[in-house]
């Protein structure tokens, strides 16, 4: 039995949760392969180190030299080290990784430091191999991981360990050159030595214990979620349920490992598992979760006749790639279409281009564009199993007295992708929450 764990910024934040982490590790022989993040908040309002640490990169941009960002970095693995009691030489190492950065000048380099120390420190605290990512985790030359070479490396180096500790978030160009993932990104580097060592299981923890069936902000205390298919996954964390990287999902993907979400500081609650569809097996409720966000601005467009236009979409999209936008999603009518896209995209009067654009390929009879939309996914496999849930849904939200703004049933089939106002997102997930998780 092989798992490999993985410990997020608040397990590594300090010198006690470090202890928890090292408590969690050898109450289990089969935990042998630990991946770590930079050490995150001690409390609301703390720094995270790679915040820190990004802010250095702009000091040394700047000046040349490392600056205060980078002294908050040496005092918090300072005192971590001391409070653990251990004979790790951190002075010596922080002094190292400060010439290093000052010389090497590039922001991935400086930003992956704070998991190059973090797991340097906890393979000093567990007695344990120190495996660099910067050895075993490739991309290639356009920054994609390089898979194969990745897991042949990572497997060799760490399975001559009966403990070893891989740095998250981060691997090496074909140059050698550090480059980091997206933020979060040490869920990522999880999950592939998951994979290279095909371990049993994915541990991944954190400070909650797993999934809710929504965001506590807007529903106070709502269910938890015990298990997830890696669809059901999918769907809610790239909607916003951010307990794991929604990239996260691939590596153990491709070899069925399931992935198990355990909270830190309630080790014993149960957590989340998200399992392979063959061990996935029906909890009895609808919906399994939900999840959201805002500020998407839809395109709307009316033609007659629409769906007889060869073409059509092909012209429309055409202008999406002029301007390098990327859309959510395609909802679609016989006449109609709508473009849903991530605000973010159209900074700088894109929108306005990107809509004329689109009138004069198409000509449309008439082209809208609704700003400040919310999305909201209604995620579950039992959804497709139990006639009339979006009559419930939309009956829900109606009587909310909510809008809606459109609709998309994705052809999974197990999401339902219903937009609203900004404003009336809220109200809406908790509409949605009380029909699904209240009343029955
Ligand atoms: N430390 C990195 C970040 O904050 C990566 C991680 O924690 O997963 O984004």
């Amino acid at each position: 039995m092989i798992k490999v764990c993985k410990f997020g910024g608040t397990s590594m934040a300090d010198g006690t949760t470090m202890l928890r982490v090292r408590d969690i590790v050898r109450s289990d022989a089969a935990r042998r392969f630990i991946v770590v993040s930079a050490p995150g908040k001690r409390y609301s309002g703390d720094n995270k180190i790679t915040d820190l640490l990004y802010e250095t990169a702009r000091d040394v941009e700047k000046t040349g030299h490392v600056g205060e960002a980078f002294e908050k970095v040496c005092a918090r693995f300072c005192s971590t080290v001391r409070e653990l009691g251990l004979g790790f030489p951190i002075e010596e190492v922080l002094s190292a990784t400060r010439e290093e950065i000052e010389q090497n000048k590039s922001e991935d380099f400086t930003a992956s430091r704070g998991e190059y120390l973090a797991a340097r420190v906890t393979a000093a605290m567990l007695g344990a191999a120190f495996v660099d990512a910067r050895d075993t985790i490739k991309f290639d030359e356009n920054g994609k991981l390089d898979a194969e070479k990745t897991y042949s490396l990572l497997k060799d180096a760490l399975l001559s360990h009966d403990r070893a500790v891989l740095a998250g978030f981060y691997g090496s160009m074909p140059n050698g050159e550090i480059r980091t993932f997206s933020r979060g990104g040490s869920d990522i580097s999880g999950a592939i030595a998951a994979r290279a060592v095909l371990a049993d299981v994915y541990e991944n923890w954190t400070d909650v214990s797993g999934f809710l069936a929504c965001d506590p902000r807007i529903v106070p205390s709502p269910a938890g979620i015990r298990t997830l298919s890696y669809k059901e996954l999918r769907e809610l964390s790239y909607m916003g349920a951010n307990v794991l990287h929604s990239e996260s999902i691939f590596p153990v993907r491709e070899a069925n490992i399931p992935i198990h979400i355990k909270n830190t500081f309630r080790p014993e609650d149960e957590g989340t598992e998200i399992v392979p569809p063959e061990q996935y097996r029906f909890g009895g409720n609808v919906v399994t979760g939900i999840a959201g966000k805002k500020n998407f601005t839809v395109i709307f467009l009316e033609k007659s006749l629409m769906n007889s236009e060869v073409g059509f979409a092909y012209r429309a999209l055409a202008c999406f790639m002029k301007y390098g936008v990327n859309f959510e999603h395609i909802p679609s009518g016989i006449d109609t279409m709508s473009f849903v896209i991530d605000g973010e995209e159209l900074k700088e009067g894109v929108l306005d281009r990107l809509v004329e654009d689109i009138r004069a390929a198409v000509s449309p009879d008439s082209i809208r564009v609704f700003d400040d939309v919310a999305l909201l996914a209604v995620v579950g496999h039992g959804m497709t199993k139990s006639v009339g849930t979006s009559a419930r849904l939309f009956d829900a939200i109606a009587n909310a007295g909510v809008n809606v703004r459109m609709i998309d049933q994705g052809s999974s089939e197990l999401n339902i992708i219903v937009g609203v106002d900004n404003g009336s997102y809220e109200r809406t997930v908790r509409a949605v929450y009380e029909e699904f998780f209240k009343h029955h």
